[in-house]
């Protein structure tokens, strides 16, 4: 037999048999595989000539490979494999067998092979497999990238005795390169998609649209004057208010309710152009609504490093129905109607030609329609509770008007109030919500059985904001009764920040007749607690935002703790809204917080029902504590090395993960890590790449050729980011690779997905 003969002093194979990957096969340390010998025999009456092949192979892999490597007979048995491979298919002992592995191969499209298309069904068959990359899912579920190379193996008179199978693992590569291949398709700076992923979610919104026959409005947004911003406040302060615009846009669709909430609805193509997709809309006057709907997020100025920034935006809008149309020229029509938004000069909002007209009708149908709605009494109003933490009684309500379309059903205010703001309906409007509110709150004093009589929130807009509304003020309380003790108004930040210095003086006339006043959204904005002393307030209520990260996200909690704590100092009650979850509660509570209101407690609702919880001594007393939310289980568990000379990155590393619940240790040079390393083997070591003395890098090839660290979970940190150096990073099988600065949401939430992947890989 060819294979095991000796020839001139080498051992190797027969020149024309070698196996078709060019490199020479050499095996460590081979272990042949323990079934028993007759097993063999039975299978493949050659036995002694197998064994040779497999002395002879053994012989020819005396040298350390990381390739997984395995010998088998013509059943697929495998006769022999080296310790990777062993590895791999989980031990020696584990039953080796490559016609029916244990473990799955995938295409590269995800589909599985067929039996016979396995790489030793092919080689068996004279085939021979070259370089072929395909997944696999080991019997530990372990995911890899692989290589595979098949050769048949034959003896002298050409009989196939067996198949040679070898598999290289790539993941590493693949890895980097999925990382390399996110970022061409994202916009580095928002994070938001590119061009090209964008065309495509474009395309595939319109065949939904097309298939369902359903509207598609696609948006293209441009900040009004972006270049006069970067040269007045430098190009620090325009990339922060790109970056704000995206998240602004993205909260659009968040709220809307589009059909699909991919995040990846939201676009930058260059500069400050961004498109925004809707799914379903409603057709023009859907489309009409969401533009003024991102019109009005950008009413609240942009905080940046240095003074807050105000703008706004032009928007174009295409709608297109039905047919299939391409992605490309669409945008391009939002462009063109984008273009006609920003000469007109006079609306700040364009539609593509073919709807200009139909949009102007629409608009002047919803104004009509909401004009109506208040005669027609289509508004309701409903009220939210507002729970003391102390008491855990209900003690106050919020009023939240309604709209009950007698055709297209109830409407929620955030699609209307921007019309009623920008047309000025807001202020009939409002004085009805306002006394509605006062008329309740006079039932609910005289009530019997209630506990204590609620203080009744009612929102202000910034178009009420005028000498109107103190006339409409006493004229309301005088009609109806109500005690301006128990009476409080919510305004926000942005509708006091326009002209601070009327607002105050409007605020404290106010404040004289007895109403008190609540911050509402405090967070989103931009002011200062400080400079909000100046202002009669007793009330703060935490943005939902906020609420939403807490105990989960370690910058919303820090941001509410800090707010809590300032408030408090100032004398401000604290009132978290939106509260939905237990852990949400508990956390509140934990930071002192005064009230909350939200989904956890009780929704909006009709003032009847409000009655019954009126009398009740508490609320919250028979409930079960909720659920932990999914995937929360691992964000934050486990320890941390952090490596870095300097010191304030450091402490914003540390300040950043162990409000996450990280522990935290610190080194301060490379030297120092190594052993610190050793010592508390952490789950991840964040990693400067640039240290005086030892570098990152020279630490990672230490941590890695150590057995006791070898399998630690690094993440990487630099200034730079070149690429040159991020491959070097990864070729020492570094698990990410994070660019300074750094946010600490977005630390956290990479070391975590770092030591989870790295988890999945080692199942030590
Ligand atoms: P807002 O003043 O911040 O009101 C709180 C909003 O959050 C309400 O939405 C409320 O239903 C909702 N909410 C409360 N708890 C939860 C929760 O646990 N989870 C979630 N997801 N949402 C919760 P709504 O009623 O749709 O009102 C939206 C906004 O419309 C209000 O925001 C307010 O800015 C405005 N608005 C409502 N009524 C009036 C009004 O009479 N006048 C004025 N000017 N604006 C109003
Ligand atoms: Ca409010
Ligand atoms: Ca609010």
């Amino acid at each position: 037999m060819a294979i095991t003969r000796q020839r001139g002093g080498r051992t190797g194979l027969p020149d024309g048999r070698r196996h078709s990957g060019g490199s020479p096969l050499i095996l460590l340390e081979a272990e042949p595989h323990d079934r028993p010998r007759d097993a063999i025999s039975h299978s493949n009456p050659a036995t002694s000539e197998l064994t040779a092949l497999a002395a002879a192979a053994n012989s020819l892999i005396r040298e350390s490979m990381t390739e997984m490597v395995a010998v088998c007979d013509l059943t697929g048995a495998i006769i022999m494999m080296n310790r990777a491979m062993a590895a791999a298919v989980g031990g020696p002992g584990a039953s080796g067998s490559l016609a029916a592995p244990a473990w799955k191969h995938r295409r590269l499209d995800g589909r599985t092979y067929a039996a016979a298309d396995l790489p030793l069904g092919r080689a068996l068959r004279g085939e021979g497999v070259t370089d072929e990359e395909m997944r696999v899912i080991w019997p530990d579920n372990r995911r890899q990238s692989v290589v595979v190379n098949a050769t048949t193996v034959f003896d002298d008179d050409g009989r196939t005795l067996g198949a040679l199978v070898m598999m290289r693992d790539i993941t590493p590569q693949r890895d980097a390169e999925a990382t390399v291949a996110f970022q061409t398709l994202h916009d580095g700076l928002t994070g938001l998609p590119g061009r090209l992923l964008f065309v495509e979610r474009v395309q595939r919104a319109l065949n939904r649209g097309a298939r369902h026959r359903w509207s598609t409005a696609l948006f293209a947004v441009k900040i009004d004057g972006f270049e006069a911003i970067n040269a007045q406040f430098g190009h620090d302060a325009g990339d922060q208010v790109t970056k704000e615009v995206g998240k602004r846009l993205q909260a659009c669709v968040r709220a809307s309710d589009a059909v699909s909430r991919e995040s990846g609805n939201v676009a930058r193509l260059g500069g400050d152009d961004f498109f925004l997709l809707c799914e379903r809309i409603g057709g023009v006057r859907g489309a009409t609504s969401m533009a003024v709907r991102i019109a009005s997020r950008f009413e609240r100025p942009i905080a940046t490093d240095g003074e807050p920034i105000r703008i706004s935006v032009h928007v174009g809008i295409r709608v297109v129905r039905g047919a299939k149309h391409n992605p490309n020229v669409i945008i391009r029509e939002a462009t063109s109607a984008l273009a006609l938004a920003r000469e007109s000069g006079v609306g700040r909002t364009a539609f593509f030609a073919e709807e200009m007209a139909a949009a102007e009708t629409a608009r002047f149908d919803e104004e009509h329609a909401l004009r109506n709605a208040l005669e027609r009494g289509e508004l309701r109003v409903a009220f939210q509770p507002k729970i003391s933490l102390a008491t855990d009684r209900v003690v106050g309500v919020e009023a939240l008007v309604r709209w009950n379309h007698p055709q297209r059903g109830p409407i929620p205010p955030a699609s209307f109030i921007p019309l009623a703001e920008a047309t000025g309906l807001i202020v009939p409007i409002g004085a009805w919500v306002l006394r509605q509110a006062c008329q309740q709150g006079v039932r609910w004093r005289e009530l019997k059985g209630v506990v204590s009589a609620p203080i009744v929130s009612v929102n202000l807009s910034a178009r009420q904001f005028d000498s109107s509304l103190l006339t409409t003020l006493r004229t309301v309380l005088a009609e109806t009764g109500m005690d301006p003790a128990h009476l409080c108004l919510e305004v926000t930040e942005s509708m006091v920040m326009g002209d601070p210095d009327l607002a105050i003086g409007m605020l404290h006339q106010i404040k004289a007749l007895g109403i008190s006043i609540s911050m509402d959204d405090f967070g989103t904005g931009y002011s200062s607690l400080a400079y909000l002393r100046r202002f009669p307030l007793t009330e703060l209520k935490i943005d939902k935002s906020f609420v939403d990260g807490l105990g989960r996200d370690p910058e919303s909690t820090a941001i509410v703790a800090a707010v809590m704590g300032m408030a408090h100092a100032m004398d401000l009650s604290v009132v978290a809204e939106g509260v939905e979850t237990r852990a949400q509660l508990d956390a509140l509570r934990a930071l002192g917080c005064d009230e909350a209101q939200g989904y956890y407690y009780a929704r909006p609702q009709a003032a009847e029902r409000i009655d019954e919880l009126l009398t009740k001594a508490r609320l919250d007393g028979d409930r079960a504590p909720a659920p932990r939310p999914q995937g929360a289980a691992e964000w934050g568990s486990g320890t941390i090395v952090i490596v870095d000379d300097a010191p304030e990155v450091r402490l914003h590393a540390r300040m950043s993960l162990t409000a996450a619940g990280f522990g935290v240790h610190e080194a301060e040079s490379g030297e120092g890590a190594i052993d610190l390393i050793r010592r508390v083997r952490p789950d991840c070591v964040l990693l400067d790449m640039h240290m005086a003395g030892m570098s990152g890098l020279d630490v990672c090839r230490v941590l890695r050729a150590d057995p006791a660290t070898r399998d630690v979970t690094v993440v990487m940190l630099t200034a730079d980011g070149k690429a040159a150096e991020k491959a070097e990073a990864f070729a020492l099988e570094a698990d990410d690779y994070i660019v300074k600065p750094f946010v600490p949401r977005d630390l956290v939430s990479r070391i975590t997905a770092a030591i989870r992947r790295r988890a999945a890989i080692d199942p030590s």
